[in-house]
């Protein structure tokens, strides 16, 4: 890494909050991943934005990170800038019926800051073990919500640097993805639009879900939740199952016995294992029916 980055950078933002070469197995869900060059942790909007354009300024590369629950890193890391946005976690109430939560707090916290707010819409995502930006970005969704439905608007770092507001709208959701993702925006915040409820009732919800989640998802292992995305009129799950490749395994790495949607980390697997396991499930899915599987995981660094 050029020196003057790191000079430019240590005004910007406290020495502490800038790490040399980081190990991104702390840092993703999977457990995998090796360093990132540098790892910076902006204190809030305005460092966040300050690195963005500094960084694009000297055309250096950097990769947003949310809680890495749908990343898979390289085991020899990222030759780049590695911002998280987990220091950007304030939750407010906006209005009666409305929460404005900063990029990095967790869909976990916004979700019992709902209940707790009597405000119900957001149980869905309680489950989804991300920040409340890369759901944005991913369109994140689960048992017949997804980010779509309760998004006014969303706060970003546009691509010319400057900070704008996008109505839910135009932020053009899709399945697993967005005009955020595709347009390279970089989130900051969002505020979601949800409706009065009873407390008890979206904490029975909440509770059920996570129920149904522990009985259907191998839970107990790293992963990155659903590998791969589900392909039109199929269930990725249900291909690799009749492919016969339940509990098919390359090094560490496994199609879980419990879910055939998730690839787990079994047994200190590298990411170098989980890609090889993706690869091969891919091509034996396609060989068997013809149908091809789409990562849903998103890769960093060289494979
Ligand atoms: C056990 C398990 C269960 C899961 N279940 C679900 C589920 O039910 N439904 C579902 O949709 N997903 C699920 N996932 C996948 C994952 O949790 C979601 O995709 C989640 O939205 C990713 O959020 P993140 O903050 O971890 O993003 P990351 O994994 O950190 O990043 C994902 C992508 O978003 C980008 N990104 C993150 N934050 C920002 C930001 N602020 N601005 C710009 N870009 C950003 C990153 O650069 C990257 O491209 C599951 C994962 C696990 C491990």
């Amino acid at each position: 890494m050029n020196n003057e980055i790191l000079q430019g950078l240590k005004i910007i933002i406290r020495e502490e909050d800038i790490l040399v070469d980081e190990m991104m197995s702390r840092h993703t869900t999977f457990r995998t991943g090796g360093p990132a060059s540098l790892f910076l942790r902006p204190a809030d909007e305005e460092q966040a934005l300050n690195v963005v354009r500094f960084l694009r300024r000297q055309g250096e590369p950097f990769f947003i990170l949310g809680n890495g629950s749908n990343l898979l890193v390289s085991d020899m890391g990222y030759d780049g800038v590695v911002i998280s946005l987990e220091r950007l976690n304030n939750i407010f109430l906006d209005g009666d019926n409305r929460i404005y939560a900063e990029a990095g707090a967790l869909n976990s916290v916004i979700a019992s800051f709902a209940r707790d707010n009597h405000l119900s819409g957001f149980e869905f995502a309680a489950g989804i073990p991300g920040t409340i930006g890369g759901a944005m970005i991913m369109n994140a969704g689960a048992y017949g919500g997804e980010m779509k439905d309760i998004t006014e608007s969303v706060r970003v770092i546009a691509q010319d640097g400057f900070i704008d507001n996008i109505s839910g709208e135009k932020c053009d959701f899709g399945y697993r993805t967005s005009a955020l993702k595709t347009g390279g925006f970089v989130v900051t915040s969002a505020r979601l639009t949800l409706t009065k409820g009873n407390p008890e009732e979206i904490s029975a919800r909440m509770t059920d879900l996570a129920l149904k989640r522990k009985e259907k998802q191998p839970l107990e292992y790293p992963s990155a939740g659903s590998t791969f995305k589900r392909p039109e009129g199929y269930f990725a799950g249900k291909l690799i199952e009749d492919a016969g490749l339940r509990g098919f395994s390359v090094g560490g790495a496994q199609v879980s016995e419990k879910h055939c949607g998730f690839v787990i980390n079994k047994d200190n697997a590298t990411s170098t294992d989980i890609y090889n396991l993706i690869v091969e499930v891919k091509n034996r899915v396609y060989e068997k029916f013809g149908v091809t599987l789409e990562p849903e995981v998103v890769m960093l660094g060289k494979f």
